[in-house]
């Protein structure tokens, strides 16, 4: 690396897509850390059909969004298809301004706690780790691979989405199951969506004025999946997720918490083969199984028509997320803040004002004038008086991994 490389290009590489973000790291932020400058953001879709579609959008040049579609084979073509977007704004992936490539991988398990320079070793153990992770390390396995070919001079980072969750204690990450069982197969509970509570929880500490040593934060990471976390001085103490992201909270298509007697009871009664019940669960629950819709805008629509199964969908909905809000109240003892964030975290306002109604007790209150403003920004909807801060915080999952990414290669 030179002294003039300070840019990072954040991969997140899917089964069949691949989103990046080029930021410069350059600038510094009052913590003295990078803040991280956005060059140029945008997305291959359908990677492996004849529709394929790049969304390239140069920030930097204030140039105009460009779309591109057509087959793009694989991966390898959709990231020289993406190398060439950016060398069209001079931003080109063989500049030697560029430090690293920072790549998200969903599945680090017990061997990764902080972000690793990638290598053969670490690639087996991701490998290693796919049969936990059978949908999203693949992919994220693919996207190293081919960013390793495109330069092989420059580190690779891999930052994991259960990193920031590996400091749980052991009475939280592990499953009241036969311990010879559970380490055979490593079932214990890992979570995800780590990246985002990492950086909304440091985030919300920053708009309370504090550092993150000294907040205790509940963050409600609500998107199409979604998970809870208690982060208790920086550190995460417990998480909704598990093995797999299908426990926890009620998602998009994901029941997340229910009976495990209802797998096995759906095996017997209904003859539903394991594979069927993975779909059932993971694909058409949630929601969507509860009321034919997965998306919140769609839901909240219906109820404003008078939509009864919406109404009870959205009533199931938030009781899960006030039970984790009062469990994770609990775990931490003391709270200073609840925090909103992801699709529905950062623009559903009816979504926080009913997790948070009846919690006064709890010191939680929602503003609803504040929590009617919509915004980009992180801000609070709390009252005054309220004991514990709510706050919306706009989570930033690419910021996260070029700031580790950049932190890491300095070092
Ligand atoms: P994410 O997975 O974080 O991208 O979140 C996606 C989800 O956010 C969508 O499925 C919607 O349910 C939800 N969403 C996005 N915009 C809004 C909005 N304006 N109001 C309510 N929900 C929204």
């Amino acid at each position: 690396m030179t002294a003039t490389a300070t840019r990072v290009l954040v991969l997140n590489s899917g089964s069949s897509s691949v989103k990046y973000q080029l930021l410069d790291m350059r600038t510094a932020s009052d913590s003295g850390s990078a803040a991280g400058t956005r060059l140029a953001t945008g997305l291959v879709e359908r990677i492996g059909e004849e529709t394929s579609r790049l969304v390239h959008t140069p920030l930097a040049a204030g140039g105009a969004r460009r779309e591109t579609e057509g087959p793009i084979a694989d991966h390898e073509a959709a990231l020289k298809a993406v190398a060439a977007e950016l060398a069209a704004d001079g931003l080109g992936l063989d500049s030697p301004e560029l430090a690293a490539i920072g790549h998200r991988v969903v599945h680090g398990g017990l061997e990764f706690s902080a972000p690793t320079v990638v290598d053969e070793a670490v690639l087996k153990e991701i490998e290693r780790l796919v049969p936990v992770a059978p949908l999203h390390n693949p992919a994220n396995i693919t996207g190293i691979r081919t960013a390793q070919a495109l330069r092989p001079d420059l580190p690779q980072v891999a930052v994991f989405d259960t990193a920031f969750h590996t400091t749980m204690p052991e009475y939280a990450a592990r499953y009241a199951i036969d311990v010879a069982t559970a380490d055979a197969h490593r079932i214990r509970r890992y979570g995800f969506h780590g990246t985002s509570h990492a950086y909304v929880s440091r985030r919300t500490a920053q708009l309370l004025g504090k550092a993150p040593e000294d907040v205790n934060v509940i963050v409600l990471h609500l998107g199409n999946g979604a998970s809870a976390s208690a982060v208790r001085g920086g550190r995460c103490v417990d998480t909704s997720m598990g093995l797999t992201p299908l426990e926890g909270l009620v998602m998009g298509t994901r029941s997340g918490d229910i009976d495990p007697a209802v797998t096995f009871h759906l095996k017997r009664v209904a003859g539903m083969s394991a594979d069927e019940i993975d779909e059932l669960l993971n694909k058409k629950s949630g929601l969507l199984g509860l009321c034919g819709d997965n998306d919140m805008r769609e839901i909240r629509r219906r109820i404003d028509e008078g939509d009864q199964r919406a109404a009870l969908a959205f009533d199931i909905y938030i009781h899960r997320l006030k039970k984790y809000i009062g469990a994770y109240t609990a775990v931490l003892g003391k709270v200073d803040a609840v925090a909103f964030t992801a699709g529905v975290g950062e623009n559903a306002a009816p979504v926080r004002a009913a997790a948070v109604a009846g919690l006064e007790e709890l010191g939680m209150a929602v503003d609803a004038s504040l929590n009617a403003v919509r915004s980009d920004e992180a801000r609070l909807i709390s009252p005054e008086y309220a004991r514990v801060a709510v706050a919306v915080v706009p989570t930033d999952e690419e910021l996260e991994i070029a700031q580790q990414t950049y932190a890491l290669v300095n070092a």
